[in-house]
């Protein structure tokens, strides 16, 4: 018997994987089971298009055997099997499409990780085993072959007895060690969980075969039978007919797959042939997974290519707005070859992105349409992760998601969408008005809010931090601007009113001069205004940030103590105003600075800002109370 050397590429492979400290060593299992799948698929094809030849579809099969005392794994097919020269091209090389892209990139990239690279197929049985031994008959040959190799050294090929068409694989496992216990893949469970895991939808029943002993009654004798369990279901529950399969049988795997213990709120299928064809099997949990907004969370669809399990998480398939949906995708045009590092830049995926994008869109558009409750639980989980996405693509994606935000209305405290806001817009209004506080309730009081509605226009409330930066982010939906009903630009009257508001603005330019004085820097302008209707003082803010971004930016731990121009507006119409206007004609400077720095601290309150003088205020209200 000749012992025979690897290709040099071949020889490199081989040696990293025998001491590769790969985690992920479990994958050889898979890789084995998806091959003797193709075998099976090629004796298959063969006999549709062969003339004399018939095969028993219900005989073809994949079976696993353990031997706990000889430390072998042995993986049989009944499929197509392997000439002598076939085990030497396909052994003893590495798989062809992988060998060129290993080539090139051998030089240039040393250290990375060439296992995820390329996955290796059959050399991955060198993971844990120190010898493979790989029996085959060729349904094109009289004999069977058996190829051996104890790893880097070479391999050697002799004739073997074998009947049966097919490949039978033994693995003959490394030694324990500290960190692996390679004896965990003789357990039969650690076997099954890895099928189960990987190999499921393997369209072939893939059968363990369990020795039992049974001793028998009376006796010292014992019998060894033998059982055969079929470990995988073989049928993708997404490739089943879709009225076949009922919602429950979708939960359940839904919760079983997806570690979810509550079931999803939403479940969607589709199939898309194009130049990629894919099936995918949707789902969008009912509630944020704990560690959602959080940095520890992963988004990522399963991905499929023909039955076989090839990522569990791929991150590239779902964009970060869509990073809540979870569930898989089957494509017969992804080789299963594909590996964490190439999916970056892998046609396929890019495509199916693509179109999982819109696909996803469309449904949760429909959800909002014909299933108004849900999707209202569906946006309190997961609305700011939407928001963000317009946020942070600078308003690129704003055509994708503006329609799937909802608000809070002024009208009846129920959510709406930017659409319905601007279809139930009157002619007269070219505006969407929004006001921004802690709570619904909170911005239900603010005096700016209050001439708003007065006038029949309806508000959006913001209550989540962010909510205000988006909109600026978008700054128009259907060619409607936003404006915040806390903006100084904000003006509702009349030409008529807006002339006699100048007036008396003009009129009592030194009186508010001299309350400026008194609040130093802590506002840019006093004047009058007609916002309010009975409140007699509010803040509104001049330019680009208002009081509630100023907030949501000084909260920030790297806060760069940004400042809203702030302006304060005493309402022209509140008697307060003949008050202050009369002190300053007496020159009772002391009083006038009393009654400023409680306006003043009343807006801060009602704005939501604390004060900073707050024994200060007390006591001057407590003094003009006792009056
Ligand atoms: P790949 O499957 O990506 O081509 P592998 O290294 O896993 O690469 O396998 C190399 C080749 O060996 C396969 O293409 C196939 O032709 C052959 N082969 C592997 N396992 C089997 C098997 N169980 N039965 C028949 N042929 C096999």
């Amino acid at each position: 018997m000749k012992k025979k050397q690897f290709k040099a590429e071949s020889k490199k492979l081989l040696d990293m994987m025998i001491n590769a400290i790969y985690t992920n060593k479990e994958i050889f299992l898979r890789e084995l089971i998806s091959n003797a799948s193709d075998a099976i698929d090629k004796l298959y094809y063969r006999s549709l298009t062969a003339k004399n030849m018939k095969i028993n579809k219900d005989d073809l099969q994949i079976r696993i055997a353990m031997d706990k005392e000889k430390r072998t794994i042995t993986i049989i097919d009944n499929g197509i099997g392997m000439t002598e020269e076939e085990l030497e091209t396909n052994l003893g090389t590495i798989a062809k499409s992988g060998s060129e892209l290993f080539k090139e990139n051998n030089e240039k990239k040393k250290d990375i990780d060439i296992i995820g690279q390329f996955g290796v197929g059959f050399y991955s049985a060198f993971m844990i085993s120190n010898q493979v031994v790989v029996k085959s008959k060729s349904i094109d040959s009289k004999n069977a072959y058996c190829w051996i190799s104890s790893g880097a050294e070479g391999y050697s090929i002799e004739e073997c007895e074998k009947k049966e068409n097919g490949t039978e694989i033994i693995l003959s496992l490394k030694e324990n060690t500290d960190e692996i216990n390679y004896d965990e893949f003789l357990e039969e469970y650690t076997i099954e969980r890895l099928i189960k895991k990987y190999s499921d939808y393997i369209h072939y029943p893939i059968k363990m075969t369990i020795t039992k002993e049974t001793k028998k009654e009376d006796s010292e004798e014992t019998t060894i039978e033998k059982e055969y369990k079929t470990l995988n279901s073989m049928i993708p529950i997404w490739k089943k007919t879709k009225e076949k399969v009922k919602e429950e049988e979708y939960n359940d795997f839904y919760t079983d797959k997806f570690y979810d213990y509550e079931k999803p709120i939403r479940i969607f299928r589709n199939v898309v042939e194009g130049r990629v064809s894919y099936t995918s099997l949707l789902f969008i949990p009912s509630h944020a997974p704990y560690d959602y907004y959080t940095k520890e969370y992963e988004k990522g669809l399963q991905l499929y290519s023909k039955g076989v399990m090839i990522m569990e998480k791929c991150s590239e398939l779902l964009p970060d707005y869509f990073s809540f949906v979870k569930g898989l995708i089957d494509s017969e045009d992804i080789s299963l070859n594909i590996s964490r590092e190439t999916t970056q830049e892998n046609y396929q995926i890019e495509q199916i992105a693509k179109t999982l994008e819109t696909k996803i869109k469309k449904e949760l558009e429909t959800m909002l349409q014909e299933d108004r409750k849900n999707y209202e639980t569906f946006f309190e989980s997961f609305g700011s992760q939407l928001k963000y996405g317009i946020y942070s693509s600078y308003g690129m994606k704003k055509e994708m998601l503006s329609d799937l935000l909802l608000y809070i209305s002024s009208k009846d405290k129920k959510y709406i969408t930017l659409k319905e806001y601007v279809a139930n817009m009157s002619t007269d209004q070219d505006i969407i008005y929004y006001a921004c506080g802690e709570t619904i309730e909170k911005i239900d009081l603010l005096p700016q809010v209050e001439s708003v509605k007065e006038k029949g226009f309806e508000i959006l409330y913001l209550t989540d931090y962010m909510d205000e930066f988006v909109l600026k982010t978008m700054q128009e939906y259907d060619g409607k601007k936003f404006m915040n009903v806390a903006d100084e630009k904000m003006n509702l009257d009349t030409e008529e009113e807006k002339e006699a508001l100048k007036k008396a603005n003009e009129k009592n330019q030194e009186l508010f001069q001299k309350m400026k004085e008194y609040l130093k820097e802590e506002v840019n302008t006093i004047q009058y205004t007609h916002r309010l209707k009975n409140h007699p003082v509010c803040l509104t803010s001049k330019g680009e940030v208002s009081l509630e971004m100023e907030k949501v930016l000084n909260a920030m731990p790297n806060n760069q103590n940004v400042k809203a121009e702030i302006t304060m507006e005493i309402n022209e119409n509140h008697e307060i105003c003949k008050k202050l206007e009369e002190l300053y004609q007496k020159k009772d400077f002391e009083a006038l600075e009393k009654y400023t720095k409680i306006l003043f601290a009343q807006a801060r309150l009602i704005e939501g800002l604390s004060i900073e003088n707050p024994t200060e205020i007390s006591n001057l209200v407590c003094e003009l109370l006792s009056k």
